[in-house]
C-alpha cells in the first residue's frame, strides 16, 4: 500500500513526510483492516511532524480524521461488518481501568493511545482500528465533509460543550481554522450569539458568512464582554486578553493539543470575579457519538480543501501559512 510516512521531525518546508511503499497490515483479533477513502489534517499533525510534541514512534504514518471503509475484521469483532463505512479519531484505545476509564473520563486515561502519534494513522491507503474505538458511519454520508468532524469536530465539540453556556449568552472565538468553523454553527443552531476573533481576513470573511454575530482582531472592540470564550488558536498570548475581556465568573476554554507559553497573569486584571481556565484534554467516545447525534439535526456546511496523498505535505504547509479557509481533506485515489 501507498503511505505518507514520517522517518524524522522537520519543518514542513522541507517535506518530512514521504511516499513509500508498504505491506498491508494484518488486524489482530479486536482489530479492523480498513480501506482509507479520505483523511481529514490537523494542526497537531504539524506539531507531530514539526518536533513540537516528543515522537512516540517512529517510522510512523501520521492522520487522525479517517474516513474509510471495512475490508476485513479480525475473529473476535462483533460490531462491524466488510463493507461498513467507519470514523476513526485520535484517541485511539485506553486502559479500560485506570480510575479516569472507571469514572467515564477516558480521554485522561493514564495510558491511552492516539492514532497517528502512537500508532500509524490515514495518510495511507490502509490503516488499522480496535473496532471498539471505530465510529459507525451511515453508508450514503459524504466522507469529505465528515472527516474534518473526527478531530476538529470532536474535540472542538468537547471544548463548547465545557463552556455550558446557554441561548441567549455569548460565546468569544479565538482563532477560526476547522475546529471553530464547525463550533461556530453549532452554537448558531443552539440561539447562542458568536463573536470571533481572528487576524486572518479570509476566515474573518468566512466566520461572517456562517453567521458570526461580530467578527474582530482584537477583543477590547466586542460588543459586550462573552459569557465564555474558546481559544482555538495554538497561542498563549491570547491567555491573557481572553480572560480580561471575559464577563465575571466567565469560563475560558482552551482547546488545543499544543499552546505556546502564556505570558504572565495578573490577578486582578486576568483572575478574579471568579474567571477559569480549562483545558481540554482529547475526547471520549461518548463525546465523538453525541456529536455525530447533534449533528443529523442541523445544517452544518463543511468548508473543505482536497489533496490527492502525495500532496499532503503541501496541505500541511498550506494549514501553517493559513492559506485556506476550513478544514484540508487528504483523499485517497
Ligand atoms: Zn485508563
Ligand atoms: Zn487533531
Amino acid at each position: 500500500m501507498k503511505a505518507m510516512v514520517l522517518r524524522k521531525q522537520g519543518l514542513i518546508d522541507i517535506f518530512p513526510l514521504n511516499m513509500e511503499e508498504w505491506e498491508i497490515p494484518e488486524p489482530s483479533e479486536e482489530e479492523l483492516l480498513v480501506r482509507v477513502s479520505c483523511c481529514a489534517i490537523c494542526r497537531t499533525d504539524l506539531h507531530i511532524i514539526e518536533g513540537e510534541l516528543p515522537p512516540k514512534r517512529l517510522p510512523i504514518i501520521p492522520g487522525h480524521q479517517i474516513v474509510g471503509v471495512v475490508e476485513k475484521v479480525g475473529g473476535k469483532c462483533k460490531k462491524f461488518n466488510k463493507g461498513d463505512k467507519v470514523g476513526i479519531a485520535w484517541l485511539r484505545k485506553t486502559c479500560e481501568n485506570c480510575l479516569f476509564c472507571n469514572t467515564g473520563k477516558e480521554n485522561l486515561c493514564e495510558n491511552s493511545i492516539y492514532t497517528g502519534y502512537h500508532e500509524n494513522g490515514g495518510y495511507a491507503e490502509y490503516t488499522l482500528i480496535d473496532e471498539e474505538y471505530a465510529y459507525m458511519l451511515p453508508k450514503n454520508i459524504d466522507e469529505v465533509r465528515v472527516a474534518p468532524l473526527l478531530c476538529a469536530g470532536i474535540i472542538g465539540y468537547r471544548a463548547w460543550k465545557k463552556t455550558e453556556i446557554i441561548k441567549g449568552q455569548v460565546v468569544a472565538l479565538y482563532g477560526f481554522g476547522a475546529s471553530a468553523h464547525i463550533i461556530l454553527q453549532i452554537a448558531k443552531a443552539k440561539e447562542t450569539y458568536v463573536y470571533v476573533v481572528s487576524q486572518n481576513e479570509r476566515h474573518q470573511q468566512l466566520a461572517k458568512e456562517l453567521g458570526a454575530d461580530w467578527v474582530g482582531n482584537t477583543p477590547s472592540k466586542m460588543p459586550e464582554l462573552p459569557d465564555a470564550s474558546i481559544i482555538f488558536a495554538p497561542n498563549g498570548s491570547l491567555i491573557p486578553p481572553a480572560l480580561q475581556y471575559l464577563k465575571k465568573g466567565g469560563k475560558l476554554i482552551l482547546a488545543g493539543i499544543y499552546m505556546s507559553d502564556t505570558p504572565p497573569l495578573e490577578y486582578e486584571k486576568h483572575l478574579f470575579y471568579e474567571k477559569q481556565i480549562l483545558s481540554v484534554s482529547a475526547n471520549t467516545r461518548s463525546d465523538g457519538q453525541e456529536l455525530f447525534k447533534e449533528i443529523n439535526n442541523m445544517q452544518v456546511n463543511i468548508h473543505v480543501n482536497k489533496a490527492s496523498l502525495k500532496d499532503t505535505n503541501h496541505l500541511l504547509q498550506k494549514l501553517k501559512k493559513g492559506v485556506f479557509i476550513g478544514s484540508g481533506v487528504v483523499v485517497i485515489d
